[in-house]
C-alpha cells in the first residue's frame, strides 16, 4: 500500500471540492480522506498502484468543480494509514479566514434545467443556486463562508434542502445559499408611490401591495421572511414585470451586487425617457438578453466573445454591433460598439424567458457613485425615475457593479471594469527577485477615478471591486465600507500603507492621515509609475522595463499633471525618460468638461493657430478657422493662457485626444468621462472600415491616432537605442481605446520589443491600487 499527502491552495472551499475529490478517489478505488485546512483542501489518498495515485493528481486539478480555482498543489509520500474507504472529513480547526471564496457566479445549466423543469421542486424559483453557482461576496458578512454569516442567515432551510446540505453525494452538499419555495428569499413588487410611501413611513406597517402578493415590511434593512410566496404568486410577479416592461415602462430591478434600471431597449421613447430621468444624456446603456442567440442579432460575436459572455462571471461584453439594429438608437448613439451581457441570476433569466425582448439593464446609481444596493436607497433615489420596483427578501451584503471587458484584436480579455464575478479573487503576486514570504501587509489606498483598493498579503493581492469616483460622496463612503469589509473578511491589519502622491487625492489623505496615527511606514508612489509597475507585477516583470503609460491625468514627481508618459521603470523606481509636449489647461476641470479650450490651449502650445490645411479640402485657408470661429470665450482663454490663471501645465495624452475631438468638431461637451475621445475613436473606426463612406473628420481623426502612435513609436526606438531595453509595458486609460492599443503593440513587436500589457486588470486608473502595492513592495525589498 502507498500514501500520499496532498495540500491543494486556492479557491477550493465552498464550490464542491471535497465531494468532487472523494468521487474521484473511490472511483479510483483508493482510501483515505479529505477536510478543509486553512489554506484550502488537504487530502490523504492510499493505493497500492503508483499509477493510480498518479492519475488522482492528475484528475483532481484536471477536473476540478467549475467554480473552483486552483492556485498550488502539492504532495509528498506518507505513512499508511489504517482506513478501510474514503471519506470527506469534518474539519478539525474548521476553515480559516485566509481561505478564498469564489466571487459571485452565474446560474449553472444543472441549476438553469432545474429551473425550466415543470417536475422539478425548484420550477421558477428565483434563487435557485448550488455549490456550483449563486451570490457569494455579495451576500458574505464573515468569513469562515457559513451560511449564518450571510445574508441567508433568517432564511431557516426546510427539511428537503436541509438534507441535501447535508448529503455529500448531493450538489447542494454545503451550498451556503440554498433554498427553495419552502425557505428561502421570495419577490416582491412596489410601485413607485408604494416606494415613496415607504421611505415616510416606519416599522410594522402592513405590508400587502395589489393582489396580495407580499413585499417586506417596509425597507430592506428588515430582510427575512416576510410571507409565504409560492410558485404561483412569484410566477404572477415575473409576468407583471415582463408585461410592464413590454408596455415601456422602466422597472427597477435587484440583481445579485445591486439594482439595476431597466427597460425595452427597442423603445426609443422609453430609452429617452430613460436617460432624461436619469439626467444620463449620452453614456451608452448596458442591455442583457436572454441568450447567446439572441446576442448575436445584435452584435457580431466570435468564439472568444462568445466564451467571455457565457463565462460564470457573465460581464459586460462590449461588441462590435450589427447595422441596422433593432435597438433604440439611444442605447449607443453613433459608438460601433454595444455592451451586452448575459443573466447571471434565476431572477433574469426568469424574466428574459418572460418577455422575448432585449432590455436596458443599466446601474442603478447615481452618475459616478457605484451601483445601489440597499432597499432604502433604491426607494429614495429610484422613485423618480422607476415606475416600479422588482425586489426581493435577501440583503445585499456588499455592492459590486457589473463587470466590463471586452476581448481585443489579439484574441485576449481586456478588463475595462473589473467588479462582480472576478472581486476578490487575488493576483498572485509574481516577484522574480522579492522574497514575497516576509512581506508585511501592504494596504495600497488606489486612485481617485475608477477607485479600488489593494490588500498584498502572503504573497496575494486582494484588489476590491470598482468603486467609483471618490469625489463623489456616495462613492468614498462605499470605499469606507469596503475597506473595512475587507480587513475583516481576510484579517489583515496593514503594516505599510501605499497611496498616490496626489495632494488632494481622498485615499492618499485617508493615507497619510491613517499612517501617522499609526505609526505605519508611507509609500506614496506616483500614478503612472503605479500604472507601469501594476503591468510588470502581472507578467511578473523586475525590470527595468520602457514603460509608456497613455493616461488621462495624474500627478507627477515636478507637481504639473502628467499623461503622456516613457519612464525607464524598475518596480522600485523610475526616471522619466520622455513625455508628450507640455500644455495648459485653461480653468483645470473646465477645460476637461470643455475639451474646445485644452485645444485652443494646444494650438497655441504647439504654434498651430495658423497652420494650412494639409489634405485637398481647402489648401488656402488655415485649417483651424472653422473651429477658431465656433470657440467659446477666446478673450478670456488668451488672458488665462498670458497670465497664467488657473492653467496647470499638463503633458496628458487623454486630454490631446479630448482637444483633437473638439477641433474636428466632434464633440466640445462631453456629458461623461471618456466620450470625447470615444467618438473621436469611433470616427477613426468609421475612416477604417472599407464599405463606409467618410469624410474630413473621419479621415483627420484616423490620422490623428497614427501621427500619435508614430511619435510614441519613435520614443520608445530612442529609448532602447539609449539603454539597451527591449522589454516594454504599455498602459494607461487610453490603452481602452482599441485603435491605440492594437497600433502601438503591433507595431511595437514588429519593431523587436517584448510587449506587456495589463492582464487581468483594466489598464486604466482600475490598476492603480495594484500597481501601488507593486512599488511598495519592491520599495521595502531595497
Ligand atoms: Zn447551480
Ligand atoms: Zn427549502
Ligand atoms: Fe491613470
Amino acid at each position: 500500500m502507498l500514501a500520499r499527502d496532498i495540500q491543494i491552495n486556492g479557491i477550493v472551499q465552498g464550490v464542491g471540492f471535497r465531494p468532487h475529490v472523494a468521487k474521484l478517489a473511490r472511483s479510483l478505488g483508493c482510501t483515505g480522506w479529505v477536510l478543509n485546512n486553512t489554506n484550502g483542501v488537504e487530502i490523504h489518498i492510499q493505493h497500492i498502484d503508483e499509477e493510480v495515485l498518479a492519475c488522482f493528481e492528475k484528475h483532481v486539478v484536471e477536473n476540478a468543480p467549475f467554480a473552483a480555482h486552483v492556485l498550488s498543489i502539492s504532495s509528498k509520500d506518507a505513512p499508511v494509514a489504517n482506513c478501510k474507504e474514503f471519506l470527506i472529513r469534518t474539519s478539525e480547526q474548521g476553515s480559516s479566514k485566509s481561505t478564498l471564496v469564489s466571487p459571485d457566479l452565474a446560474t449553472c445549466p444543472d441549476c438553469l434545467r432545474e429551473l425550466f423543469d415543470p417536475h422539478d421542486r425548484r420550477y421558477h424559483y428565483p434563487f435557485i443556486n448550488c455549490t456550483n453557482c449563486g451570490p457569494r461576496f455579495t451576500i458574505i458578512e464573515d468569513l469562515p463562508y457559513d451560511r449564518p454569516v450571510t445574508s441567508m442567515r433568517p432564511f431557516e432551510m426546510c427539511p428537503a434542502c436541509q438534507s441535501e446540505y447535508e448529503d455529500d453525494a448531493d450538489r447542494r452538499y454545503h451550498a451556503q445559499p440554498n433554498a427553495c419555495f419552502g425557505c428561502g428569499p421570495q419577490l416582491w413588487w412596489a410601485t413607485s408611490e408604494d416606494a415613496t410611501q415607504d421611505i415616510n413611513t416606519t416599522l410594522d406597517r402592513p405590508a400587502v401591495s395589489g393582489q396580495g402578493v407580499p413585499r417586506p415590511h417596509g425597507p430592506m434593512s428588515r430582510e427575512g421572511r416576510t410571507a409565504e410566496n409560492g410558485l404561483e404568486a412569484s410566477d404572477e410577479l415575473i409576468e407583471r414585470a415582463a408585461s410592464e416592461l413590454e408596455a415601456g415602462r422602466i422597472l427597477a430591478i435587484k440583481g445579485l451586487g445591486g439594482w439595476h434600471l431597466s427597460c425595452d431597449a427597442e423603445n426609443e421613447t422609453v430609452v429617452a425617457t430613460l436617460r432624461q430621468r436619469k439626467h444620463r444624456p449620452s453614456k451608452p446603456l448596458a442591455i442583457m438578453v436572454r441568450d447567446i442567440d439572441a446576442a448575436r442579432h445584435l452584435a457580431y460575436i466570435d468564439d472568444a466573445e462568445e466564451q467571455l459572455l457565457c463565462n460564470a462571471a457573465r460581464p459586460i461584453v462590449l461588441l462590435k454591433k450589427r447595422e441596422p439594429s433593432s435597438l433604440a438608437t439611444g442605447i449607443a448613439g453613433e459608438l460601433p460598439e454595444i455592451g451586452i451581457m448575459l443573466p447571471s441570476t434565476p431572477v433574469q433569466h426568469l424574466l428574459m424567458h418572460a418577455t422575448n425582448k432585449p432590455l436596458v439593464m443599466t446601474s442603478a446609481n447615481i452618475s459616478g457613485e457605484p451601483i445601489i444596493a440597499d432597499d432604502d436607497e433604491a426607494f429614495s433615489a429610484l422613485s423618480a425615475i422607476a415606475d416600479a420596483f422588482l425586489g426581493n427578501n435577501r440583503k445585499i451584503v456588499s455592492r459590486y457593479d457589473d463587470s466590463v471587458a471586452r476581448i481585443a484584436y489579439d484574441g485576449r480579455v481586456q478588463m475595462v471594469r473589473r467588479a462582480r464575478g472576478y472581486a476578490p479573487t487575488p493576483l498572485i503576486v509574481n516577484a522574480p527577485a522579492v522574497d514575497t514570504a516576509h512581506t508585511p501587509v501592504i494596504f495600497a489606498a488606489g486612485p481617485e477615478q475608477k477607485a479600488t483598493f489593494a490588500t498584498l498579503a502572503d504573497s496575494r493581492i486582494f484588489i476590491s471591486q470598482h468603486l467609483g469616483d471618490l469625489e463623489r460622496r456616495g462613492s468614498w463612503l462605499a470605499w469606507e465600507q469596503a475597506r473595512e469589509r475587507y480587513e475583516h473578511l481576510f484579517d489583515t491589519n496593514p503594516q505599510v500603507i501605499a497611496c498616490d502622491m496626489h495632494p488632494e487625492y481622498l485615499a492618499s489623505k485617508w493615507a497619510r492621515r491613517t499612517a501617522q496615527e499609526h505609526g505605519l511606514p508611507l509609500v506614496e508612489v506616483q500614478h503612472h509609475h503605479a500604472h507601469i509597475a501594476s503591468v510588470m507585477g502581472e507578467n511578473g516583470l523586475a525590470g527595468p522595463v520602457i514603460g509608456i503609460a497613455l493616461d488621462g491625468t495624474g500627478y507627477g514627481t515636478d507637481k504639473t499633471i502628467w499623461g503622456g508618459e516613457l519612464l525607464i521603470a524598475t518596480r522600485g523606481s523610475f526616471e522619466r525618460f520622455w513625455h508628450l509636449p507640455c500644455f495648459k489647461l485653461p480653468g483645470g476641470a473646465a477645460a476637461i468638461r470643455n475639451p474646445q479650450r485644452t485645444a485652443y490651449a494646444i494650438l497655441q502650445a504647439y504654434g498651430r493657430l495658423d497652420d494650412a490645411f494639409f489634405g485637398q479640402f481647402s489648401p488656402d485657408n488655415p485649417q483651424f478657422a472653422p473651429f477658431l470661429e465656433e470657440l467659446e470665450e477666446r478673450e478670456l482663454l488668451d488672458q488665462m493662457l498670458a497670465k497664467d490663471i488657473n492653467s496647470p501645465i499638463c503633458s496628458s495624452a487623454g486630454r490631446l485626444f479630448d482637444a483633437a475631438s473638439a477641433l474636428l468638431g466632434i464633440c466640445s461637451h462631453p456629458s461623461y468621462d471618456g466620450e470625447a475621445a470615444c467618438l473621436l475613436e469611433a470616427h477613426a473606426h468609421a475612416a477604417s472600415m472599407p464599405s463606409s463612406k467618410h469624410g474630413h473628420p473621419p479621415l483627420t481623426a484616423w490620422s490623428f491616432h497614427e501621427g500619435l502612435i508614430m511619435a510614441i513609436i519613435e520614443q520608445a526606438l530612442r529609448a532602447r537605442e539609449e539603454t539597451g531595453i527591449t522589454e516594454l509595458a504599455l498602459g494607461g486609460g487610453c490603452m481602452v481605446n482599441r485603435i491605440v492599443s492594437r497600433l502601438l503593440e503591433e507595431r511595437l513587436r514588429d519593431c523587436g520589443f517584448n510587449v506587456y500589457v495589463n492582464r487581468e486588470l483594466p489598464p486604466n486608473d482600475g490598476c492603480i491600487a495594484h500597481g501601488q502595492a507593486i512599488v511598495a513592495q519592491a520599495r521595502l525589498e531595497e
